[in-house]
């Protein structure tokens, strides 16, 4: 349909009108036309809280009598500055230094800009990354270069040159960790001197099919890479915020990363923010009397008040209600259906924290089952082979049986 407004990642002549969703409470959407969903995927990952949770609402309303923007050049306010503590507590240690911007994408990008001006101010032009086979990192241009998607991405294919991806070890544990050392260490004796860092999503891919992989070879890669120079930029664009069963899937590994992205959960869904954290050794290659080494990014809405504050509050509830444990238990649940789910065109399952993935052999035999799920009140969208389930942390048991068994039904 020629509608006005212009849908994401959609051939637009397949699609009628979106329903339109007119108040969500808890984890269910309430559409226009009186049907109710719950929302299995979080909306895109993150809304952990589920909606209209009334301490986050009332946080933003405070923030909002306050003030609801002010520029962070030349001035800051608190929730900014409270925040980027309040990050550094809890990130892996060493990671001291966090620049605000307004959406995943471009915390990647200021990543990435990172990691090739640290280099140059060191007197080095490094400018290649290396990322994992089926890698997503955003859609923006530079993100997209350092993905591996293409279907995503393909018309812009002839725009990026020479991309190197590394097959991660898939599986945890996995028996393929030699083989991926192997390829990286190749990699970086070739071109170790333009190589400006390793991009990964952490154990858990997310847009490239939610596939799992061996965090021990993350623990080599990293040696490889400081060996080298190259810098560990892990994008827990989706994995932050507990989603692998650790706050952050850094903690599944034995080292601290360079740089650390967080967006999607960082602002539980409220308003789009993200924080790209440094350590010292980043930070301190920018630092000096030289206005040239200075990061030269700044997003409009960096360090916006209303949602540092959004983002506050939702890591004091996290904490305080123990949403690890939950977060657990929903593992357990997924990981007992997911056991019951057998079919011959299932390819693979996955399941790690609050994620689960049943991949089937070709995309049409999921055809047909979003409008399956919504029959059955269940808001579940898969793309490509995947079907999969992110659901926000204050899931009930109810509704999260309610979303498995419509797998199990679909699969039956
Ligand atoms: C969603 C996502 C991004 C991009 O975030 P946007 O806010 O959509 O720009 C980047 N990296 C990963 C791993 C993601 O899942």
């Amino acid at each position: 349909m020629r509608t006005k407004v212009w849908y994401p990642y959609q051939q637009m002549q397949k699609q009628e009108q979106f329903p339109i969703v007119q108040e969500a409470h808890g984890c269910t959407l309430h559409l226009e036309n009186g049907t109710q969903l719950v929302d299995a995927v979080s909306s895109w990952w993150c809304v952990i809280h589920g909606y209209n949770h009334p301490e986050i609402n009332n946080a933003i309303k405070d923030q909002l009598d306050k003030v609801s923007h002010v520029m962070m050049g030349g001035i800051s306010n608190a929730p900014a500055e409270a925040l980027a503590d309040k990050l550094i507590e809890i990130t892996p240690d060493g990671l001291n230094h966090v620049f605000f911007s307004d959406s995943g994408s471009v915390g990647v990008e200021v990543a990435l800009k990172m990691a090739i001006q640290y280099h140059h101010n060191k007197g080095k032009d490094k400018k290649h990354f290396i990322a994992l086979n089926k890698a997503y990192h955003g859609d923006t241009f530079k993100t997209m270069e350092v993905g591996d998607d293409p279907c995503y991405h393909g018309a812009f294919k002839h725009l990026f040159d020479s991309r190197t991806y590394i097959k991660p070890p898939y599986g945890w544990p996995s028996d393929q960790i030699t083989q991926s050392i192997d390829q990286l260490k190749n990699q970086i004796t070739e071109h170790k001197d333009q190589i400006a860092g390793f991009i990964v999503e952490p154990l858990l891919q997310g847009a490239g099919g939610f596939r799992i992989y061996d965090p021990e070879f993350l623990n080599q890669a990293y040696q490889l890479c400081k060996e080298a120079d190259i810098l560990m930029i892990f994008d827990e664009v989706a994995t932050g915020f507990g989603r692998t069963g650790k706050l952050f899937a850094a903690e599944h590994c034995n080292f601290t990363p360079d740089i650390m992205i967080l967006s999607k959960a960082l602002t539980a869904g409220y308003i789009g923010h993200a924080a790209t954290l440094a350590t010292d050794t980043v930070f301190e290659s920018f630092y000096g009397k030289s206005d040239a080494n200075a990061l030269m990014h700044g997003p409009t809405f960096s360090g916006n008040p209303l949602a540092c504050a959004t983002a506050l509050k939702s890591i004091e509830i996290f904490e305080r209600d123990q949403y690890l444990d939950r977060i657990t238990e929903i593992e357990t649940k997924i990981n007992k259906a997911f056991d019951t789910i057998n079919h011959p065109n299932i390819k693979a399952k996955r399941v790690l924290g609050a994620c689960g993935a049943i991949e089937v052999f070709e995309d049409v035999q999921l055809k047909g089952f979003q409008n399956f799920a919504m029959e059955r009140g269940v808001w579940m969208r898969p793309f490509e082979e995947y079907v999969y389930l992110m659901p926000p942390y204050l899931i009930s048991d109810e509704e999260l049986e309610k979303v498995l068994g419509v797998l199990k039904e679909w699969f039956g």
